[in-house]
Parts: C-alpha cells; structure tokens; sequence
C-alpha cells in the first residue's frame, strides 16, 4: 500500500469528494488532521498574479508586485527554450516567494485564427513552437517546486462564449494541431498540473470529457497530474470525476461534493475513479515545495524581462541598414504608446509590474539625441489633426522619426476577439504625416498578435514589438541602438488581409457550435499549401547580419547542416526544418511541416555544424481508422529554412514506415489544395467522418446556454437584464478598458451562477431564474425562494461535516 492510498483509506466519503473542488478563489481544501495541506493557486503564464485582498479571475483587483515578463506571443518569436526555461525559472521562484503552489500557466493553444482574443498569451499557429517553448517554460516553474498548470486542454480557440462553446473538429486535425503541443508538453516536461478549457470538444465539456482527459492525455501521454477546471469551467462534477477531472475551481462550495458523495452512495460513481482523483491531488500537495520560500532579486528579474524583450523584437524591414541607429542620432519620438506602454495583455494574466519602463524614458536615458516627443495620436482612435500636426514638425525636425503604433487595450483581451486585424485609423494617417514630413522613418508596434500592415513599405524600418512585458521598452531601445542584435522570427503567419485567413467568416462561431471547417490549414500549413500571399510568412525576421547555410546530411533520426554568420556583426540565428511529403500520400496533408528548430548564436565569420532531431514523429500522422499514429512509407523532403518561405537547404529521405502509401479520398479534394475558405458541408462532413452537429438553440433559454441569449429572451425582464449588462458594456469600452466582468457575465453559462457561488446558489435556484427569464416570473420566483433556504441549509451543513470530520476551518 502506498502513502497515498494509506491516506486514502483514512478520509471519509465527504472528505475525499470535498478534496476535488476549491475552498475559495484560489486555494483547495486541506485535511489538517492527516497533515493534508492548502495549495495556493494563482495566474499565470508572464508574471505571478497572487491577490490577498479582493478575489477575482479577470484581472480585476489589485494583486502582489510580480516581474511581468513579455507575454507568450512575445517569447515565442524568440524560439528560444533556455531563454524560455529560465523565464519559467525566474516565475517559478517569483511563485515560491509569494507562497503560490501551483501557477496558472503557460498558455499554448494554438492560434486557429489571429482574430482570437488571448493571442496574446499563447504562443504560436505551430504545434511544434507552442509545445517546445510551452515545455521549457515548465522546466523552469517546477525546477522550484511550483506546478506549472499548461492550459487550457484543448481546443480553446475563441473568446466569444468561450464557456458555451462547442470545438467541433475532425480527430486528425485534433491530434496534429490542437493536441500535439500539450503532447510534446506532457511527455517532455511532465506536468503536475493541466487546466481544462471551458469549451466542449465534440460535444462534451473538456473537464469532463473522458477521450481527452483520460484515453489521450492519461493513458496515451502517461500525464500522472491533477487536472484542474478553468474558473466556473465545470459542469456535471460526477461525470468529471469518472472521466479524469480532478480538481474543480474556484469553489462550488460543497455542492459538487455533495453531489459526488451521493452518486458513490448510489452506485452511479466507481469509489475507485474518486480515489484515483484524490490520489491526484494529494500527489499535487506533496510534489510542490514551494511552501520552502524562495528569495528574488529583483533589479535581476527585471533584467532577464528586458533580454527577453529585445529577444522578442522581430525586424521585419531595414531598408538602407536604417537601424541600428549611431549614438548621438537626432531623434523624435513619436506615439502615445512611447509614453504610456502597451507591454501585456487585459484579464487574468494581468501583472502587477514591480518597475515600468517607457520607450521614451529609455530613450532620454540613451546616448541617443532626443529632439522632441511628440504624442501622434489618441489611442481610441479619436482623430485629432492638431496632435498629427505637432508629430510632423517633431519628425521634421529630427533625422530619424520613430514612431511607436500598436492596438489599444480594448482590441486585445481574455473575454474578447477582435474584429479587425487592422490599427486604428488614426495612427495609419499619423504615420503617413510623419512620413511626408520625415528624413527617416522607423515604426515600432505593440501588438500581441498578427496586425495588417497595408503601410508595411512605407518606413524605413519596423519592428514587431509584441507585448514585451514590463522592460520592453528597454529592450526595444536594446535594439534599436544595436546593443542586442534582433534575432527574433515570427511564430505566426501575418496576412495580407483578414480575408485571406483561412477560418475568416467563421471566427469567431457566434453560435453554440464552433466549425473548425478549415482542418488542419491554419496559418502557414493553408498558406503555404494553397500558395496564398502573406505579408510577413511564418518564421520570417531579419537581422543586423546575416547567415549561410550549408552541407545539408539527413539522417535517419536528425537533420545536420552548418550555419555561418557571414555579416559583421554577432548575431543568432534561427534555423527551421520542415518536412514534406514528396510520394503520394493517403491523407490530405499541409505543403511542408515544421518538425525542428535550433536557435544558435555565432560571432562575424563563425560557422558551426547544428543538428536537429528528427524522429519518428516528424513523419507520423494520425491515423483515424485505427484511431493510431502511423507513418507512410516512401520519400519525405527535409527543408532547412530561416523562413517557411526562405528555404535554404532541401534533401530526400526514404522513410521505412508503418503503413504503405494510399490513394487520397476523392471526398477531400478540396483540403487537398487548402482550399478552405469556404468548405461545402458535404467536405466538412467527409472530414469530420461523421454528421455536422446541428446549431440550432430552443427558443427557450437553458441551463447551459450563456447570458448574452437573454437579448431575446422570452421574458421582458431577462431582456432588460441583458440591455443593462451590455450597455455597461459597450460604456466601459467607449471608456477605453475592456469591460472584463461584464464580459465575463455575458458569456457564461446560466450554470455557472450556482458554481462560482460559493456554493449558495443552488442549480435549483439556478432552474427558477430560468423559469423567470422564460416567462414563468410568479413560479420561478416560488422555485427560488424554496431553492434559496434549502441551498444555504446544506451549504452549511455540509460545511460543518466536513470542518468536523477533517479538523479544519473549511
Ligand atoms: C482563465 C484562466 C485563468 C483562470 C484563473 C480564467 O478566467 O481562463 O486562464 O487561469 O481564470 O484566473
């Protein structure tokens, strides 16, 4: 018998069932009579978020000062894992210092469209990329005995009702795209922790979803962790006990527990299914260390957050070596983010910054020559001539203008996808004023994602900043002046035009059914396959030198080649290897695949021989019929490149598989050509392997329908609710902030009103506001007040068992 099943046998029904959901916000329960601790969980995946005042999960109230590191979208041009694993180090002692367990991160879903609203915090189109990065930064976090807590499990795509959302998707594509990084994840860097998302995958909710949770993630990856819910993202607490849901967050109160004790008692839970959950969370306690506090220095973390920033910095245009800029070059500085920084993103990955540096203070304090700051433009969007007229005359005055654009707080946020992909207006006229008036011209955008850049030719240079974090402004500075070579690529594809996006049209699914009609053709796989025009391909970013590639040798498990730095100056380089199928092949498949990539760093002149491991998993795909990974015999071509468009070095391997080349299935002629802006149901169907789920809601409102469906609402009241809601809405926006809570209510499932209730709001009360908002007001209102007593009785109760059974304060 082990420890865990000895402390297994000595808690009671109620004790382990209460084990499985959240004592508040951000702690689990403890037993203190068998020594069981609290764990103290908090955001996330670029800084600690530890609040001690004010509860929330939106980035609402205050929390404790914490380094804010660029986010993932930053990081992630920097394909760079020791980096990586050093930041993970840096938030895993930021962690243990502050006393927080387990940390709420890293993001890594895979960005299906640049539309998404938490772009920002994940890092890539590209399993490969978000699976790596994703595994270094766990290293990292738990080299200090915190857990990391890789989220959200899976197919978390869009923000739009992201709790009443159904991914529905073919099994390749779920396993290729939206799978394979939380593969790489568990099997390289083992977890002890994973957050399920809100959404269904096909149909069921992933915190009870028993393929993804248990058949995939448990006993196909070998994950030995706790899987945690998203905040208010548990539904049926049985069910996700019996399909691998662990932990349920923030607190149900004894609800779910109740419920969990009575299905044991009624023989619909196998007991062993709730040991085997308990055993995950008594592991979870007795794996992280961080109650041991660790101590942080932190002008050395803010440090590590500037490096990391300039390593971020994609140039993406250097006409005429316009930077690096000389020491003593005349410069004006332009733009409202110089002054005021758009370094993260809004929601629960909000960080309390412990420094904040400015572009503009960093410039003051540069050997560079500041002429005049001048503001440029008001970040709503508001245009104002008089604030461009000034910019002009700074830029006239100056020998370089650099002018610093980005997308305002309100485009970019967890509760919300954007609807354009463009910068607000008036910084595009800004820039063009600046531009006519101007010698040179260098622009710097903040984004934490994939922006259009109609005016891309227009500057002499232009740096992709993303968000980087509280000293981003020092590490773009780092750059410009050439203190740091830029050596970042991107890690995601940027359009020409939204239009050209492959799930444009459908992104996000304003329904309760998310098609992923596009399969596995996102990003470079459909521009790459359907030869589409991009502005900036996937894994593209110039630097202050420049690279040769040679003696290509494949072998059977890894690609070796020599890289050069052929410039004058010291620089890195990021080579990047994809594999294409040459035979014919059985399965519809993007043009080429990333499968590899080293970062490496070399001196003018230096030359050095790298090796990139390729495994089986390079060529595998996922075969649905046997529901198993296989690999089709015959010719591959391996393709070095510094860009998925910029190939350098190609050879042919024959690979030995596991399965004979097929004929393709005539029923995906379309995929075949990634041509997938607009898939026939007919396609989508023969993709899917199986009927498209209908859409359609009942006129009546349901338990798991969202608030935002009280707009129509059968009850006038339940309408007006709505207008109050989305009128405070849309003012807090016009305000400038986007309005987390409301977007949150707005979004959430009528469910989710008895399980972040701590417990008091019964789902019978929950079935009278239902009865109220579909027009049954007098006996609602009777169902709740009934509801109402009874729900605080055996809250209490409840309460009082479980304090007297566990000798705790619960
Ligand atoms: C977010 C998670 C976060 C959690 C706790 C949710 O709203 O989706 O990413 O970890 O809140 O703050």
């Amino acid at each position: 018998m082990t420890t865990d099943d000895d402390r297994i046998a000595r808690l009671s029904l109620l004790e382990k069932a209460a084990l499985l959901s959240g004592d508040d916000t951000w702690r689990t329960r403890g037993i203190p009579r068998l020594g069981i601790e609290q764990l103290w969980l908090s955001d996330g995946p670029h800084g600690v978020r530890k609040q001690t005042g004010s509860a929330d999960h939106l980035g609402l109230n205050g929390s404790q000062e914490a380094t804010c590191f660029p986010t993932a979208a930053g990081i992630a041009n920097t394909w760079d894992e020791p980096l990586a694993e050093e930041i993970g180090t840096a938030l895993g002692r930021e962690a243990s210092a502050q006393g927080v367990d387990v940390l709420l991160g890293p993001g890594l879903n895979i960005k299906r469209s640049p539309l998404g609203g938490r772009s920002f915090e994940y890092f890539s189109e590209d399993p490969e990329v978000a699976g790596r990065m994703a595994a270094a930064y766990v290293r990292g976090i738990q080299s200090q005995g915190v857990a990391a807590t890789p989220k959200h499990f899976a197919a978390n795509s869009q923000e739009l009702r992201r709790m009443a959302s159904d991914s529905v998707l073919d099994e390749r594509t779920l396993r290729e795209i939206y799978l394979a990084a939380f593969e790489t994840v568990v099997r390289e860097a083992r977890p002890w922790a994973i957050m399920s998302s809100y959404n269904r995958v096909d149909g069921v909710y992933a915190h009870e979803n028993h393929h993804l949770l248990t058949e995939v993630l448990r006993e196909e990856w070998g994950f030995d962790g706790a899987v945690v819910s998203d905040w208010g993202g548990g539904n049926d607490a049985v069910a996700a006990v019996a399909a691998g849901g662990t932990l349920e967050m923030p607190s149900p109160g004894f609800m779910s527990a109740r419920e969990i004790v009575e299905a044991v008692r009624a023989g619909d839970l196998d007991e062993a299914d709730l040991d085997a959950r308990v055993a995950e969370v008594l592991t979870l306690v007795d794996r992280t260390t961080a109650r041991v506090r660790a101590q942080v220095d932190v002008a050395e973390h803010h440090a590590l957050a500037r490096r990391a920033a300039a390593a971020s910095a994609v140039l993406l245009r250097n006409e005429g070596a316009t930077l690096p800029l000389a020491p003593g070059t005349r410069v004006a500085v332009i733009g409202d983010f110089a002054e005021t920084p758009r370094y993260q993103g809004a929601g629960s990955s909000l960080v309390n910054p412990t420094r904040l540096s400015t572009l503009l203070g960093a410039v003051e304090t540069s050997d560079l020559d500041l002429v005049e700051f001048a503001r440029g433009f008001h970040r709503d969007g508001t245009p104002d001539p008089q604030l461009q007229a000034e910019a002009a005359t700074a830029a006239r005055r100056a020998d370089v203008a650099i002018v610093h654009l980005g997308l305002p707080e309100t485009s970019e946020s967890e509760g919300l996808d954007r609807d354009t992909l463009a910068l607000p207006r008036n910084q595009e006229e800004l820039l063009r004023s600046v531009r006519a008036a101007a010698k040179k011209v260098v622009v710097l955008v903040s984004a934490g994602g994939a922006v259009e850049m109609p005016w891309a030719e227009e500057p002499d240079a232009l740096v992709f900043a993303a968000l980087g974090g509280q000293a981003g402004a020092e590490g773009l500075l780092d750059v410009l002046t050439g203190a740091v070579a830029p050596s970042a690529k991107l890690a995601e594809t940027f359009p020409r035009r939204l239009a050209d996006t492959p799930a444009s049209g459908r992104f996000p699914s304003a329904g309760p059914v998310a098609e992923y009609r596009e399969g596995p053709f996102i990003g470079y796989r459909h521009s790459e396959t359907a030869e589409a025009d991009v502005a900036f391909p996937f894994g593209f970013g110039l630097s202050y030198t420049t690279f040769a590639y040679r003696d290509l040798v494949v072998g059977p498990d890894e690609a070796t080649f020599t890289i050069e730095n052929t410039g004058s100056v010291a620089g890195a380089e990021i080579a990047q290897v994809y594999v294409s199928r040459v035979d014919a092949s059985s399965v519809v498949r993007p043009a080429l695949e990333l499968r590899g990539f080293r970062k490496v760093a070399l001196e003018p002149g230096e030359a050095r021989s790298v090796s990139v491991p390729l495994g089986e998993r390079a060529f595998r795909h996922f075969d649905v019929e046997t529901s198993s990974w296989q690999v089709e015999s015959g010719a591959y071509e391996v393709r070095v490149g510094a860009s998925v468009r910029d190939i350098r070095l190609t050879d042919r391997v024959d690979v030995a598989g596991t399965v004979a080349a097929g004929t393709p299935d005539p029923a995906l002629a379309a995929y075949a050509s990634a041509d997938v802006l607009d898939v026939s149901d007919e396609e989508f169907r023969a993709l899917l392997g199986r009927d498209i789920p209908a859409h359609a809601e009942t006129a009546e409102i349901r338990v798991n329908d969202p608030l935002l469906r009280l707009e129509h609402a059968p009850s006038a009241l339940g309408r007006l609710v709505f207008r109050v809601l989305d009128g405070r809405r849309r003012a807090l926006e016009r305000r400038g902030t986007p309005d987390l809570n409301t977007l949150f209510l707005l979004n959430m499932p009528f469910r989710a009103i008895s399980k972040m209730s701590g417990g008091f709001a019964s789902p019978t009360l929950v079935d009278g506001v239902l009865t109220i908002v579909n027009g049954r007001a007098l006996r609602g209102l009777g169902q709740m007040a009934v509801a109402f007593a009874r729900g605080r009785r055996s809250e209490r109760a409840g309460r009082r068992k479980f304090r007297a059974q566990s000798g705790g304060e619960s």
